[in-house]
């Protein structure tokens, strides 16, 4: 999970298990740990602002189960592929790339 700022920037990355019954191909975030993100943020943490999954054999842009699973909620996905990391908007109309960058620090 992506973890910020109402602004948009994202300040954490948190793991979490992938549940998927078929993980090399599909994920599924563990429910439990999404749901107590989302607590935490209502609490006065940060914002789950998207997620952040790998392709350990593909490219670093939505896949057609990445599109299938799609909810056009708006949220951020960060999809690392070939030793780099490209940022996507889940928007209605689609994925659209971010120009985002990996900041250090
Ligand atoms: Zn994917």
């Amino acid at each position: 999970m992506l973890l910020g700022r109402e602004d948009g920037a994202i300040l954490a990355a948190v793991p979490a298990a992938n549940v998927h019954p078929r993980p090399e191909r599909h994920f599924e975030i563990d429910p439990a740990a999404l749901i107590a993100t989302h607590r935490a943020a209502r609490a006065g943490g940060l914002a789950v602002l998207g997620y952040y999954h790998s392709h350990p054999t593909g490219r670093a842009e939505p896949s057609a189960t990445d599109r299938a699973a799609a909810s056009g909620d708006g949220r951020v996905w960060a999809i690392v592929a070939a030793g780099e990391v490209r940022f996507w908007r889940d928007a209605q109309s689609g994925f659209e790339p971010l120009p985002l960058r990996v900041a250090a620090g």
